[in-house]
């Protein structure tokens, strides 16, 4: 981006820049780059709203894949225990918890390479008309799936589905070998050819050069349409994965990752999601104002700690940001329910 005349008011992308392009707005000043994400952020989204989600791991452990930083994955010996795929009756329990929360959109994850019909297929559209009508938006995470199974899933009342493209081309087979990036990319097509949006981000601090930040966030901005929702993610090490040892990120990564996503994909809601557990308060406002308006609220992601409601709705009071619903920050209405801010 060029800055000059245009350092007050930054002119947006109309097409997706080159990698070397996005390299280098990775690596701008700090706060030159945090200026121009927070600017293009107020022009599309309200400067104080929130998106707040939660998520249950409806299905746990037994993955055969082998993503070198999934505590679920057969192949790893973590500490996460084997669960069989929830009853509807818990899953809709924890969704009204999660409403009174102060959650709008209820995301379901269930630990499997792919979506298979059948018996359990049948029970998650359960649970997702059934959290659809207690007035949630509705996201699952389902691993790779084909056309009809997504139609299946629009129809029951899906609003998402997250299928992230984890990290840039030339890192992903350092990082997985059991399924490609093609492989999402069809399932992401799926996705959007049913009518649902699109929840796509990648993770953080698993080894991968400045470059490969560049091609994933290239990856993501190229999605046409481009996603509704980013989830930005830094890698939480579990002991036994093949990352357990990965060096830890300096957070200044993460508030980059998140002010390119935000230049780059602007109407997106961008989520601060796993690894806010291992940032300060200072370090996740600045997040907030370099465009991350979505967070994970509740104790637990699907397997690793996240901050408590109580420590979430501290911040979200010192700053004065507020809890919205709905799909895009700019256009929201408040969700009134004061909870997730607190
Ligand atoms: S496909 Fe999903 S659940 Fe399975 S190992 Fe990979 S990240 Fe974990």
């Amino acid at each position: 981006m060029d800055r000059g005349a245009a350092a007050c008011e930054p002119p947006e992308y109309v097409a997706v820049p080159s990698i070397d392009a996005i390299e280098a707005l990775l690596a701008r000043p700090l706060l030159d780059l945090v200026y121009d994400a927070a600017t293009v952020h107020r022009r599309h989204h309200a400067p104080d709203a929130m998106q707040c989600s939660q998520l249950l791991s409806i299905k746990t452990g037994g993955c055969s894949e082998d993503c070198g930083y999934c505590s679920q994955s057969a192949r790893f010996k973590t500490p996460v225990e084997r669960e069989a795929l929830l009853d509807v009756e818990a899953v809709v329990a924890n969704a009204r918890q999660a409403r009174a929360n102060g959650a709008d959109r209820f995301c379901m994850g269930a630990a499997w390479r792919e979506v298979k019909d059948g018996p359990e297929f049948d029970r998650v559209l359960r649970m997702v008309q059934e959290v659809k009508a207690l007035g949630l938006e509705t996201c699952v995470t389902l691993g790779m799936m084909n056309g009809p199974q997504a139609r299946r899933l629009r129809a029951a009342g899906l609003d998402y589905y997250n299928h992230n493209l984890d990290t840039g081309a030339s890192h992903y087979d350092q990082v997985i070998t059991t399924h490609s990036l093609a492989d999402r990319f069809a399932t992401l097509e799926h996705v959007r050819a049913a009518g649902i949006h699109v929840c796509s981000g990648g993770i953080l601090g698993m080894g991968e050069t400045p470059r490969a930040r560049a091609e994933l966030l290239h990856q993501l901005a190229s999605l046409s349409p481009q996603p509704e929702s980013v989830p930005i993610n830094t890698l939480v090490p579990v002991a036994g994965t093949r990352l357990e040892g990965a060096t830890p990120l300096d957070w200044t990564v993460v508030v980059r990752m998140v002010a390119a996503a935000r230049i780059l994909i602007p109407r997106a809601v961008i989520r601060l999601s796993a690894g806010r557990t291992g940032m300060t308060e200072e370090g996740q406002a600045l997040c907030f104002l370099a465009g991350a308006n979505s967070l994970f609220i509740g104790d637990e992601l699907l397997t690793t700690q996240n901050p408590s409601p109580s420590s979430d709705a501290s911040l979200l009071g010192k700053l004065g940001l507020r809890a919205v619903a709905g799909a895009s920050g700019g256009d929201r209405e408040a969700c009134g329910s004061g909870r997730c801010a607190g």
